[in-house]
């Protein structure tokens, strides 16, 4: 947890980098790892990097977690902080991003499991205010939204609303009774995403999933609602489409082209969080959220008081060099 403390409230995206063991297909082949992680905060490539070549031998983020490292400790390390800052009232999203079969999913899966539980032991501890956590899940496949918690594939309209900003029409929202319910329901949402996968076999590497809980506290007793003592804030878990869905964008949105290789909402996220990351210079600087369903639906959750971390995944095979320096260059962006 010292780690993603570390920052200040004016640096509001923890960026780590996690990279998975090599896979039984990899070393079938006889791929072999091109990188090292040489301390807490760096990796490095092990192969020469090219005079020339535009990437850099080696990348320093908040966080690198090699290919031993356990889950639990990618979430302490790297998003327990931003998700538990939910309960304190603030906004806070997590991102997984990277190539598909990096790992997003399976990280993605830990971080959220390990935040439950460190939420309910928190609500657990502080009896002296009220909690209501509420659930919903959704899907943003070619820019079309489906709810996650129902069978029901019906695309989901995104309407304005003035007070709560964009919000998504008939969304279904859960009340969530306690943690092994909450757990519950995120493997009815894995089966309603893995359905839509066996129609189209990349589905996962198309789309986002966004889980979003939302708590809401009052101190314990209280008579008549005081919006001065009650909290409501959003942690959103969003596993993104695969990365190489944006890997033509080195540069900007202006690039931005349309194509079935292309994701829009992925392209538009890298835009965003990378205006965002160089806030603090350009101030009142325009971010392009409306530009994409994911980023509008996670809007106030993204800049502002909203708290932010990206664990970005990847492969260490020598064979998908290409995507890591991509994703690498992502995270460089980003933090
Ligand atoms: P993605 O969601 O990015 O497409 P997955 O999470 O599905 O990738 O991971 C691809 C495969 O690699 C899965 O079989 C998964 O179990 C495995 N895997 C991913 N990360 C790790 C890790 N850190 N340690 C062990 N296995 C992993
Ligand atoms: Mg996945």
């Amino acid at each position: 947890a010292a780690g993603a403390r570390a920052k200040t409230r004016e640096e509001k995206i923890y960026v780590t980098v996690r990279v998975r063991p090599l896979s039984n297909k990899e070393l079938a082949r006889s791929d072999t790892s091109d990188w090292e992680c040489t301390n807490d905060n760096t990796i490095s490539s092990k192969v020469p990097v090219p005079e020339r070549s535009p990437y850099p031998s080696s990348y320093t983020f908040d966080r690198v977690f090699g290919p031993d490292c356990p889950t639990q400790r990618v979430y302490e390390e790297g998003a327990k902080d931003v998700a538990l800052s939910v309960l304190t009232g603030l906004n806070s999203t997590i991102f997984a991003y990277g190539q598909t079969s990096s790992g997003k999913t399976y990280t993605m899966r830990g971080v959220t499991e390990s935040a439950i539980s460190d939420i309910y032991e928190y609500i657990q501890k502080n009896q002296d205010r009220n909690f209501v956590l509420k659930v919903s899940a959704l899907e943003i496949y070619n820019e079309v939204v489906k709810d996650l918690l129902t069978s029901d594939t019906n695309p989901l309209r995104l309407l304005d609303d003035k007070d709560r900003g964009t919000i998504v029409e008939k969304l279904k929202e859960e009340v969530v009774q306690n943690s092994g319910h909450l757990q519950e329901i995120i493997k009815i949402c894995e089966a309603h995403r893995q359905v839509g996968e066996t129609h189209l076999n990349d589905m996962s590497s198309r789309s986002h999933q966004i889980i979003r809980l939302t708590v809401e506290s009052q101190p314990q007793g209280l008579v008549s609602e005081t919006p001065a003592t009650s909290l409501v804030a959003s942690l959103n878990f969003v596993d993104l489409a695969g990365s190489e869905r944006a890997s033509q964008t080195h540069a900007d949105g202006a690039r931005l082209k349309e194509g079935a290789h292309i994701n829009r909402s992925l392209l538009t996220l890298s835009t965003c969080i990378r205006k965002l990351s160089a806030g603090s210079k350009t101030k009142g600087a325009h971010i392009p959220y409306r530009d994409s369903k994911l980023t509008r639906i996670l809007q106030h959750s993204l800049g502002g008081n909203a708290r932010t971390a990206i664990i970005c995944t990847m492969s260490p095979a020598h064979s998908h060099v290409e995507q890591s320096r991509n994703t690498l260059s992502f995270a460089t962006r980003a933090k």
